[in-house]
């Protein structure tokens, strides 16, 4: 039997990456799994590799999650389809690095849009059927940059607006048999921490190399670290908790 057995867990964002191991590790616990991804293709590409167990269905949805249009659409399709929804995970992300100088309006509203705006529609529109039927759980994806990162003045302010965010939804939805709590990821190798090191001009290997040595367990991250947290958290066993922000990150944000 696995933890996730008849639920039905949508992750945002998860056509790769994170949010796309966070999803297998769903569907490898028994959830039903609805990968919501800008690209619908690559969603449907990534529902039809996880490793679902049987009587599991998975779905690709394509949507943005800044559009609240495209929020609710999205999530009416996989209460449709997948007969309701248990499990939330807000992962969907963007980065657009720049010192504050040289930080358009632009860059500053799209990572806005995405993080926070997208993490505020799509628990938002999940939340009605989650209050109706008297359980939930919301994992937001964090980050270790929400304690200052040069260069990310957006995302750093995004990634600990949903720390508010969470602990805020924390006290409200609490009552309704719902969890709500963060994630903040350290370096996790994926697209994103790649084109980080495109931009810094430097060769991805060194680039984690580097990291890991920075590490205080000498390593960097895999989606795997941050879906065993995430399922933790939107696990029964975890129903005691809410409202706080895990740091999965081997230690960085410990400053030594
Ligand atoms: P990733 O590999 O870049 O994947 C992000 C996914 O989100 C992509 O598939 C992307 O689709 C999708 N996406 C972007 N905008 C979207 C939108 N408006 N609506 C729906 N989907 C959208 O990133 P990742 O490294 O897995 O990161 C996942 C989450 O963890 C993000 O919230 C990120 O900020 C956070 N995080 C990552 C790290 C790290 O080191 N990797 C550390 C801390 C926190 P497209 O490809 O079509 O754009």
């Amino acid at each position: 039997m696995g933890r996730f057995d008849g639920r039905v867990a949508v992750i945002t964002g998860a056509a790769r990456g994170i949010g796309f191991g966070t999803a297998t590790r769903f569907a490898e616990e028994g959830a039903s799994v609805a990968i919501v991804d800008l690209d619908e293709t690559a969603a449907a590409e990534a529902a039809a590799r996880l490793p679902l167990v049987e009587g599991a269905k998975a779905i690709g949805v394509g949507a943005d999650v800044a559009d609240g249009a495209s929020v609710d659409a999205a999530i009416e399709r996989v209460v449709t389809e997948l007969g309701g929804i248990h499990i939330l995970v807000n992962n969907a992300g963007i980065t657009r690095d720049n010192l504050l100088f040289k930080m358009t309006e632009e860059d500053w509203d799209l990572v806005m849009g995405v993080h926070l705006k997208g993490a505020f529609l799509m628990t938002k529109a999940a939340q009605k059927h989650f209050v109706e039927q008297k359980y939930g759980k919301v994992v937001n994806i964090s980050s270790t940059s929400a304690l200052g990162n040069r260069g990310q003045a957006n995302y750093s302010a995004a990634k600990m607006g949903i720390q508010g965010f969470t602990r805020t939804l924390g006290i409200e939805l609490g009552p309704f048999g719902i969890n709500v709590n963060a994630v903040a990821p350290g370096f996790i190798a994926t697209e994103m921490t790649d084109a980080t090191a495109a931009r810094l001009k430097m060769d991805v290997d060194e680039f984690r190399r580097l990291n890991a040595e920075a590490n205080p367990v000498k390593r960097v991250g895999g989606p795997e670290d941050i879906a065993a947290a995430v399922t933790f958290l939107s696990s029964d066993e975890a129903s005691y908790i809410t409202g706080q922000t895990l740091f999965v990150d081997g230690g960085i944000s410990l400053g030594v």
